[in-house]
């Protein structure tokens, strides 16, 4: 687009420096023009760092840190991996086969922390959130992202952020109003499972009848744009599939993305996860309005990296999200057209309603055109669910963000009823 301003990606993360981003001017209220916005803030890490996060070879190098003899480490890393993951172990004191000194050595330098919770809403359809507290930029206010569970009578999905803000600005996205204050670490993306298994007292030794776990699939569809945070999400991923510790199949974990293209076969090669995309138009010039990173990946380039998707098959599905906007993308027209560009690829629809929040410009379609819009594609052989809202009293919603809600009146409050996305 001629005459606009396009911020610069976000830099990529050392390893080393994860989540180290420099500061750049950027706008806080992004114009139509802005493709991707840079991350404006610093992160400060704790002095004593947690150890949540690390993969077992960094577990091993930390330990060789503070002195643990090297024949030791791959054992102690072994050890550690267990408590923190299998057991949920929130104090090194927990650990009990790890000797004393080491236990007090380890505390001397580390801790096990997740992100603290600030609050807690449990829904009346069980639905919970939590806001959490990450470390910010040492001076200016915390960080905060949101977490939610949405219990299913055979299944418990956990909704879980990337970013804190995002780096792009999809129009009818709530979050995409908001500024990119930076990427989460891995530790932090591991964190929110942790926290949730907590509060849920979901870790190995809880009594169940079935010995079933409450938290049993992830979708990665809370704030940010989890492919513009590979390194860290990857990571992240790769433990809490780790059949050893949390154990959450990799089938059972879905990473929804807005069309990086050059990262989708990264995903598939490297993290092996269920695919989701944001596609929501079937026509570039409106694509390009709804989701603007269209402008440079169109919907050709997206459904050809779908196509190519690593691990893709009839039983490995990818999910299309489509947010029903009414008169905007919801003919039967639209359906069509849909149903002619997924041709070959292994798919699913999945049909959103759209969840107003103050100052969007779109409204929800009606039911009715979402039911025709539905019949359509499932007439022509997709599974189309609807996702049920969910958890509305306490304005649960994966892909908008609950930290702005503070600041708003109580008729704000009313419009932005939000709903979980599960399907
Ligand atoms: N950034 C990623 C994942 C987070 S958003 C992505 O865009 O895919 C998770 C899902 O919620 C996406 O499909 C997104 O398009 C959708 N979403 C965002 N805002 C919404 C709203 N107001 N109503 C309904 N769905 C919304
Ligand atoms: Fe970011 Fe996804 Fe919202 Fe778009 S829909 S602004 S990519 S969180």
């Amino acid at each position: 687009m001629a005459g606009t301003s396009l911020a610069m990606t976000i830099a990529a993360n050392s390893p080393e420096i994860r989540n180290d981003m420099t500061m750049t001017e950027a706008p806080s209220i992004p114009d139509s023009g802005v493709l991707e916005k840079t991350a404006l803030e610093t992160y400060v890490p704790p002095a004593k760092p947690s150890l949540v996060g690390l993969s077992r070879p960094e577990l091993a190098e930390r330990l060789g840190e503070i002195g643990v003899p090297e024949k030791q480490r791959k054992m102690r890393a072994q050890q550690l991996w267990h408590w923190m993951y299998v057991r949920g172990a929130q104090t090194f004191a927990d650990m009990t086969n790890v000797s004393k000194d080491m236990r007090a050595e380890l505390e001397k330098h580390f801790t096990v922390d997740r992100p603290e919770v600030v609050t807690e809403q449990i829904s009346n359809d069980g639905t919970r959130k939590w806001l959490l507290r990450l470390p910010g930029d040492g001076v200016g206010r915390a960080h905060e992202v949101e977490c939610v569970y949405i219990p299913e009578t055979d299944r418990g999905t956990l909704c879980v952020s990337s970013q804190v803000g995002c780096t792009l600005n999809c129009s009818f996205c709530h979050t995409g109003t908001q500024r990119l204050v930076r990427n989460l670490t891995a530790g932090e993306i591991v964190g929110q499972i942790m926290v949730a298994r907590d509060r849920l007292n979901d870790w190995i030794d809880r009594e169940t009848p079935n010995g079933n776990r409450l938290v049993t699939n992830i979708v990665m569809m809370g704030m940010g744009e989890p492919l513009y945070n590979f390194d860290a999400v990857r990571d992240a991923l790769l433990i809490v599939s780790d059949n050893e510790g949390i154990g959450i199949s990799r089938r059972r974990i879905t990473l929804s993305t807005s069309g990086v293209v050059p990262n989708i076969a990264r995903t598939g090669d490297e993290i092996g996860v269920m695919l989701a995309i944001s596609l929501h138009a079937v026509r570039d010039e409106l694509r390009n309005e709804l989701v603007p990173l269209n402008r440079k990946y169109p919907i050709k380039e997206l459904l050809d990296a779908c196509r190519a998707y690593p691990g893709s098959s009839n039983s490995r599905r990818i999910t299309f999200e489509y947010v029903m906007l009414k008169g905007v993308n919801d003919s039967l027209d639209d359906a069509r057209l849909l149903v002619k560009l997924l041709k070959g690829i292994p798919a699913k629809i999945n049909l959103i309603p759209f969840n107003p929040w103050p100052g969007s410009k779109y409204e929800c379609s009606d039911w009715e055109q979402i039911e025709k819009f539905s019949e359509y594609v499932f007439n022509a052989g997709y599974s189309s669910p609807v996702r049920t809202p969910r958890g509305r009293d306490i304005l649960a919603a994966c892909g908008q963000l609950k930290s702005e809600t503070e600041k708003l009146s109580a008729r704000e409050r009313q419009a932005l009823r939000a709903m979980a996305m599960t399907d």
